[in-house]
């Protein structure tokens, strides 16, 4: 036997090679499941994309042209290390000092700095389940400890139980996907409080969808982060923009995990315009919210039960019938929604909000198929772990 070049792996005298595995990795990692993102369509494809809660209507004129004004000489140089323009125009919008806002090359990358600058081997971090299951994979990379508690009745944060752990990250995502719902902003100010030296982390991805937001919190208390991104209601998820905002401490001390340049020129031209231009964001907002009643409802009649959404996606349920050949079948019908195979929510499909002829290509494919599901006697629900 002798030992290749490649660590780990095993030659005989015959050259055959064996199995005998040997981690290359941190065996955290080599461990872990991957975080399986929603499906991308391949260019050219043609689907009605439901299932990763974009916007369906573009982002400002304006964005445009910041765009095409900084593809030019200047791409030569390195960007602002603080996407300074982005900053600044954030600061003017929700009227927060620039020291209190981190620019991110998406809100991803700014839960990552989070969770890689509060959590190591061992350290608790606590959220309730089913959320957004990046955190989950976070979790996995620090090597932290995940105290996961269930969503109460009606989709209410368990506030006791997460103010009870006192971890040293608590994680609330709100308006929380898969469901939709929001939490209010005094239940949060109540848990911010309990929390007193622990981290409170707020992401807030969907709150322009919402009527209320929490990120006045971030002036009141000293153990506050909001995130939010541009993804969503700005029609930006192509460009990575995320925010985080936070009192100055916290954000000096998240610098220090930065990558030194983590937004390009480009992403930075078109996020300061994006945010100038803001009525445009809003007014597709309320575009988004009147598709999104209209289609509540019909779920509704279809037999669904459906929480009332604060975001561009519903959850639409029948109780204990798996939702999974449902989605495949509308996958196989051009429509891609979102299904969560091994979560409590097995018996539910997550569906973007789209413009209406979109939404009315989803209700032509999905009526014939729920209507013998709806039929068929509920199954108990799966186990397993959670991935939305
Ligand atoms: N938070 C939540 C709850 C999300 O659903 C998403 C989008 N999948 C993100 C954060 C990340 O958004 P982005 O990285 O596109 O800014």
């Amino acid at each position: 036997m002798r030992r290749t070049a490649r660590r780990g792996r095993v030659v005989s005298r015959s050259g055959g090679v064996t199995d005998k595995y040997q981690p290359m990795f941190r065996e955290a990692i080599e461990r872990m499941a991957p975080y399986t993102p929603g499906e991308q369509p391949r260019p050219g494809q043609r689907l009605v994309k439901l299932n990763t809660n974009e916007n369906p209507y573009p982002p400002s004129p304006g964005v445009r042209r910041a765009i095409i004004a900084e593809a030019g000489a200047s791409l030569r140089l390195y960007p602002t290390p603080r996407a300074d323009a982005f900053v600044a125009a954030a600061s003017r919008l929700y009227g927060l000092p620039r020291g209190m806002i981190l620019a991110g090359n998406g809100s991803d990358e700014l839960l990552t700095m989070l969770f890689r600058a509060a959590l190591g081997h061992g350290d608790r971090v606590a959220y309730a389940l089913p959320t957004y299951s990046l955190y989950d994979t976070l979790a996995e990379i620090q090597e932290a400890r995940v105290v996961a508690m269930p969503l109460g009745a009606d989709y209410a944060l368990p506030l006791e139980a997460l103010a009870a752990e006192q971890a040293r990250l608590t994680v609330v995502c709100s308006p929380n996907s898969p469901c939709g719902t929001a939490a209010s902003p005094a239940a949060l100010e109540v848990l911010a409080r309990r929390l007193g030296h622990n981290l409170l982390a707020i992401d807030e991805a969907y709150a322009d969808f919402a009527e209320t937001n929490a990120l006045a919190l971030v002036r009141r208390h000293r153990n506050v982060i909001v995130l939010r991104t541009l993804s969503k209601s700005f029609s930006l998820a192509g460009m990575r923009l995320g925010l985080l905002f936070a009192p100055p401490p916290l954000i000096e001390t998240l610098l220090k995990v930065k990558d030194s340049y983590n937004l390009s020129r480009i992403a930075v031209a078109a996020g300061a315009q994006a945010l100038a231009d803001a009525d445009w964001m809003r007014r597709n907002v309320e575009r988004v919210k009147r598709t999104r009643a209209v289609a509540e409802e019909r779920l509704r009649k279809m037999g669904f039960t459906v929480p009332p959404s604060s975001s561009n996606f519903v959850l639409a349920r029948l109780a204990g019938r798996d939702m999974g050949p449902v989605c495949a079948a509308l996958r196989r019908r051009g429509v891609l929604v979102r299904h969560f195979p091994k979560s409590v929510f097995h018996d539910a499909l997550r569906i973007s909000i789209g413009t209406p002829a979109e939404m009315a290509v989803l209700f032509k494919a999905l009526e014939p198929l729920i209507k013998p599901v709806s039929a068929a006697r509920p199954r108990r629900r799966a186990r397993g772990q959670a991935r939305h």
